[in-house]
């Protein structure tokens, strides 16, 4: 029952042989997979099924198609695998990069300004803020910070991904838990930097699954849910309430918390359309409420203990996006609304309760503070053993956000103040 493409279908052996990288296909039309020679249709069969969500409706190449790919010879793509592998175990443990989005059309409308100077290619970064002297007359006093990456207005999701997750993709199959976080006042990108990087670490993961560890019984797994009021809601289960325990070994579970297998990009967009699509939304509107949640999306690649099936299979590495509340948020403690102060009150505990967290890490310190907060007790797993933090604070460049990013940027400088020097340690 395979489906015809258009005009002719793939012909096993008219390939050269090597590594046909559908990647550099057009990502509408075709999963992002990659698999060895020869093509042969099963295998075909087997990379073009994640394209429909019915099985029985697969999806097959034209030579056209195919011809536009690139062919990699075989042994040079897994020689770069494994180089990477080899690289993503000597990654920092925390790296702090700051993004800045570009002035959006209400900021120019409101001739506001761009208070953001970024030295091209360096990772030093100027706030601008102009203050009144006593007698009234203007004067720009500058802060500059330095931070392991600083991303500009002009810099693409793709480098955003490049930058931060990818290089540590193919520790999480050794035994690495490791978690991304976007940190930033609302409305300065955090949602819009956060997004596609599961996507496109699944589509990685996807790859080394099939390359360097084929056949080895790795599965990939992932959960969506949301922090809200220091209450956990799942994401990808009509927001059924979660709770958290900790079994005899101090190992956190997450109660009811749906974990899906996903074998295909196009199953995990569409989970994490839904999961968004899930967000608190309340009464006030979206923006509104969902800037008072943390998201929480989780990659678990599992394996079975001796590669069978009968088994339960066993939790190998944990690739973890956190999209945090509005940090802003956390000064809501004085609102007239019990309800919001509430809510501010647990997003300032928990977002100081992770920049401790993170702090004890880098600092080696035996004790980690994870009682802090709902956030970091459900963090808790990610933190010890062998852990990568990335820590993404996003910023708007108007001057009218002066005072939330100098804030933005003193976290994050928190964050990272003792990982300075440190960043050849593992
Ligand atoms: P947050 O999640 O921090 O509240 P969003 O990610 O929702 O902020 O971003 C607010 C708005 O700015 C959105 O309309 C988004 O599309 C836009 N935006 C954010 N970052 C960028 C960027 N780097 N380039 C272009 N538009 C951006
Ligand atoms: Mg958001």
């Amino acid at each position: 029952s395979l489906r015809k493409n258009g005009d002719d279908q793939i012909s096993p052996g008219e390939l050269s042989p090597g590594i046909l990288d559908l990647h550099s296909f057009d990502t509408e039309l075709l999963p992002d997979m990659s698999f060895p020679a020869p093509y042969d249709k099963p295998t075909l069969y087997r990379a073009a099924r994640g394209r429909s969500f019915d099985d029985s409706e697969p999806y097959l190449p034209t030579n056209k198609q195919i011809n536009k790919a690139r062919v990699l010879p075989e042994s040079n793509f897994l020689k770069s695998l494994s180089v990477d592998k080899e690289k993503a175990c000597s990654v920092a443990k925390i790296k702090v990069v700051v993004r800045k989005r570009p002035l959006n059309k209400k900021e120019i409308a409101k001739k506001e300004e761009d208070i953001i100077t970024i030295e091209p290619s360096s990772n030093f970064l100027t706030v601008h803020e102009t203050k009144l002297k006593v007698d009234l007359t203007e004067y720009v006093e500058k802060h500059e910070f330095v931070f392991d990456a600083v991303l500009n207005e002009e810099v693409s999701n793709d480098e955003v991904y490049h930058e931060t997750v990818e290089p540590i993709v193919p520790a999480i199959f050794q035994r690495t838990k490791a978690t991304c976080f976007a940190y930033g006042q609302t409305g300065s990108g955090k949602t819009y930097t956060m997004q596609p990087l599961p996507l496109k670490a699944s589509q990685d993961i996807l790859r080394l699954m099939h390359h360097t560890y084929r056949n080895q019984g790795f599965q990939l797994f992932m959960s969506f849910f949301e922090i809200y009021g220091g209450k956990l809601f799942d994401l990808l289960n009509d927001r059924r309430k979660l709770f958290m325990r900790e079994d005899g070994k101090q190992q956190v579970c997450i109660v009811g918390l749906q974990e899906y297998k996903v074998s295909n990009v196009e199953t995990i967009r569409e989970f994490i359309e839904k999961g968004n699509a899930t967000r608190s939304t309340g009464t006030t509107g979206a923006n509104e409420e969902s800037s008072r949640s943390h998201a929480i999306l989780q990659l678990v690649i599992k394996r079975s203990a001796d590669g069978s099936e009968s088994k339960p299979p066993r939790v190998v590495g944990k690739l973890s996006f956190i999209d945090l509340a509005g940090s802003e948020r956390g000064a809501d403690t004085t609102d007239n609304d019990k309800q919001t102060r509430m809510e501010g009150a647990e997003i300032n505990k928990s977002l100081l309760a992770l920049k401790e967290c993170i702090r004890a890490l880098d600092n080696d310190q035996g004790h980690i503070p994870f009682r802090g907060s709902k956030l970091t007790e459900v963090l808790r797993d990610s933190f010890v053993g062998d852990s990568r933090t990335v820590m993404i604070s996003c910023i708007s460049p108007s001057s009218g956000s002066c005072e939330h990013t100098l804030n933005t940027l003193r976290y994050a400088d928190r964050v990272k103040s003792l990982s300075k020097g440190n960043n050849s340690k593992k």
